[in-house]
């Protein structure tokens, strides 16, 4: 690994090189043991040790209390959009939906299979910039099983600056945000992540679920998707994604070590601070979020001379700066700068962008 080049992928991600290295080094012989941790049963003292110290890092990095369950599931953040409908919303019933982007859409998409999901508010402009509709506006029913929202749109880069307050059950996808600001974990029903982004590798979901909400899956729910049943025997029901649980192990004390989520998310004030402020200084970018939902972690921009798209998506490349390509939804450039990318990746990718604006503005 070169210490010149930074990836801005919006995931899977960049994770943390000193989590990279310590991987490497165990890779062949794992605790002693003489091969990967990916060659030992998950059902061995070794393997259980780590997954309880894994959830375990992850509870006091969140301060998640014991009315929690922390599940480790298969099938990525979309796995949760069928999950949550088949665990959460009895047959017949209706979920509510905050539509703010493309995540938050799909959901919708993946819930209507199971139920009627009813989207409250959609995607609003406020000019030419996105925004949030506020809260006051939002068309909420009086029986919803749950209220599911995505608080970091990964694809066009909003987040919501405050935590939605309705009665049901609050469901947040933090796929792209979790760990990277505090949180109060008690606001929540159900919180899921999708790990790529700032946690490990994909095929993992993270799901903290307020155990009073167990126990509610419809009868045809797949074994491996009922919250409960997993609960019941720790995520093991069958095999888990063994190798993608023991790096976001690595990841959740790489947290600790830096000092745990209240000391990361002033880092990433600072680096996306820079960026945004970058952005806004030069006339050559824009960026068309509202400035108080705009995403500390996915920096979506638009070149003003957008046929020096391709120019610049060649020549950042040959600078070390990966992966700046935006969502092909929404086009232009986008920057993801999750935990794991250090604040040099950033002053690289502003000092680069002013250079490309001066010789091609
Ligand atoms: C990436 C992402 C997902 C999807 O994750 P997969 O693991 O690919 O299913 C869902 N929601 C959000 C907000 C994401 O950023």
């Amino acid at each position: 690994m070169d210490n010149s080049i930074f990836n801005f992928c919006a995931g899977p991600a960049m994770l943390p090189r000193e989590v990279m290295q310590q991987a490497q080094q165990e890779f062949l012989d794992w605790q002693g043991l003489g091969c990967s941790v990916m060659e030992v049963s998950h059902r061995s003292p070794e393997y259980i040790a780590m997954a309880k110290e894994a959830e375990q890092d992850l509870r006091e990095l969140l301060s998640i209390s014991d009315d929690y369950a922390v599940l480790f599931m298969h099938a990525g953040g979309r796995g949760q959009f069928f999950s949550i409908p088949m665990n959460l919303m009895p047959q017949g019933g209706v979920a509510d939906h905050v539509v703010t982007g493309s995540w938050s859409r799909g959901a919708v998409k993946e819930c209507q299979k199971y139920g009627q999901a009813k989207v409250v508010t959609d995607i609003t402009y406020q000019g030419n910039n996105r925004g949030i509709a506020p809260q006051s506006e939002w068309q909420l029913s009086d029986n919803a099983a749950y209220l599911h929202y995505c608080p970091n749109e990964t694809v066009e880069g909003v987040e919501f600056d405050y935590v939605p307050q309705v009665d049901a059950p609050l469901v947040a996808d933090m796929s792209s945000c979790i760990l990277s600001r505090q949180i109060n974990v008690n606001d929540f029903g159900l919180i899921y992540a999708g790990a790529q982004k700032n946690i490990g590798p994909s095929g993992l979901a993270i799901v903290i679920v307020r155990k009073d909400l167990l126990g509610k899956a419809r009868s045809d729910t797949p074994s491996i998707f009922d919250y409960q049943q997993q609960f019941k025997l720790d995520s093991m029901l069958n095999t888990p994604p063994t190798y993608a649980w023991y790096l976001a192990g690595l990841v959740f004390k790489w947290l600790k070590a830096q000092g745990g989520v209240a000391a990361v998310e002033e880092k990433n004030i600072a680096k996306a601070k820079l960026l945004y402020d970058f952005i806004d200084e030069c006339d050559f970018y824009e960026n068309r979020v509202v400035k108080h939902y705009r995403s500390r972690m996915n920096v979506p921009f638009y070149l003003a001379d957008e046929a020096l798209n391709d120019k610049f998506l060649q020549e950042s490349k040959q600078a070390g700066l990966l992966a700046l390509k935006g969502h092909r939804m929404v086009g232009g450039m986008r920057a993801s700068i999750y935990n794991a990318m250090p604040i040099e990746g950033v002053k690289a990718l502003t000092q680069f962008m002013a250079d490309f604006a001066k010789k091609n503005g």
